[in-house]
């Protein structure tokens, strides 16, 4: 049994990005990697624009009557200099007319004889945003590396990058190992389950946009283990397995992961739940034989497989680990192994451990916000102690 760290080492160690970038349309970029630094083509704002609504003028005459010279929308040129006690109606987003050096808000000012206004405050910030306060043209504006979400892809749009170049999506394999199994739209029969992990792989792999494909149910037998593995590995980067990996007659998936040419890095790690977690490397293509119990596949998952396939994105994943107090005591009597507890989290940010009967139990995943951790050699969390809280 090795320690989760460790786990979780070797997986970083023995993986690399893939070789290769693509570019995408913007509409396809959610979720994807950078795969190169991005530099604005221009300056942001590309030109001095009003911030508001309201009047541009000089700041030197806010305290006079002023004459409205123009109108400016945005997207307009303006066409006329603001000079003496004069100003220029403004939309916000326009440009600032040549002369003024500050905009009134229209909230701020009344009519004044014909076409005309009158400031109603004794004075006012300038309102304007400038050309290139927030981005310089030619300056780095997103980095290699960058899992882009969508407020990333508002500034490829605004720096003109509608292809953007991402890595390649690892390609994954899901297999299911069980003859209990039947497939989500079947009546289990007497001695039957229904087959929930693969479906629940599929969704955390959808989730990180990568290339992903269900392969079925493998039988509790070595034949039809071993036939499925390299039928996966053919088209895949990654094997991902459920069940089969623990020490019964028919756990077969270790063996076939073997006889499949996989060197196996690992059998168990100290965690719970998860013991019972192979993971195996071929060259660049990498197995993993997931515990059978729905929860212990999702812990799994989350804290190893994603881990691999973001290294294989090029895209250092470090997931926020906060520290949180426990809404009450916390005990158990075996501490040989690192817990994972899935907790809710209040909106005093405290961790409630959820009624949780064992790896089986997924109903107990629906409503946790996080996974507590309890370390190695720790039996009792008390009530307003600090754990670790990953949030899910
Ligand atoms: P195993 O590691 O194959 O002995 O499986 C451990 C437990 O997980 C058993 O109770 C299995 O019935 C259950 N299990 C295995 N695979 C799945 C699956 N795909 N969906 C739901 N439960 C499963
Ligand atoms: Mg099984």
């Amino acid at each position: 049994m090795i320690p989760f760290d460790i786990a979780l080492q070797t997986v970083l160690n023995n993986s690399q990005p893939l070789a290769g970038k693509e570019k995408v349309p913007l509409d396809a970029a959610l979720g994807r990697v950078l795969a190169a630094d991005v530099h604005s083509d221009i300056d942001m704002p590309p030109f001095d624009k009003s911030a508001v609504d309201g009047y541009a003028c000089r700041r030197q005459d806010i305290a006079n009557e002023l004459e409205i010279i123009e109108i400016v929308a945005a997207g307009m040129v303006p066409q006329k200099v603001v000079t003496e006690n004069t100003c220029t109606k403004i939309m916000t987003g326009a440009m600032i007319p040549e002369g003024a050096n500050c905009v009134l808000m229209v909230e701020h000012t009344k009519p004044s004889g014909e076409n005309k206004i009158k400031f109603l405050k004794s004075d006012t910030t300038a309102n304007i945003a400038y050309a290139a306060e927030d981005v310089k043209k030619g300056s780095l504006i997103l980095e290699k590396g960058v899992l882009i979400k969508p407020e990333h892809i508002a500034i490829l749009a605004a720096v003109g990058g509608f292809e953007p170049e991402v890595s390649l999506q690892p390609r994954v394999s899901i297999i299911s190992t069980g003859n209990e199994l039947v497939e989500p739209y079947q009546v289990p029969g007497i001695s039957q389950i229904r087959n929930s992990n693969s479906w629940q792989l599929l969704a955390q792999a959808q989730q990180m946009n990568v290339k992903v494909k269900y392969e079925g149910i493998a039988r509790d037998d070595e034949e039809s283990t071993y036939r499925m593995i390299r039928n996966a590995m053919e088209t895949s980067d990654v094997v991902l397995l459920t069940g089969g990996v623990s020490m019964g007659d028919y756990d077969f998936v270790p063996g076939m992961m073997i006889k499949s040419g996989f060197e196996i890095l690992y059998r168990t790690i100290a965690i719970q739940p998860g013991k019972p977690t192979v993971f195996g490397k071929k060259n660049n293509k990498f197995c993993f034989g997931l515990p059978g119990n729905p929860v212990a596949s999702f812990v799994i998952f989350e804290l190893l497989v994603k881990p691999l396939l973001y290294k294989m994105m090029g895209c250092e994943f470090s997931p926020r680990i906060l520290r949180m107090p426990f809404a009450q005591e916390y005990k158990r009597r075996i501490s040989e192994r690192m817990s994972v507890i899935p907790v809710v989290i209040n909106s005093d940010g405290i961790a409630e451990p959820v009624n949780y009967h064992g790896s089986a139990h997924i109903h107990a995943l629906a409503y946790a916000q996080g996974m507590a951790f309890i370390p190695i050699g720790t039996t009792t969390i008390g009530k307003g102690e600090l754990a670790d809280v990953r949030l899910i």
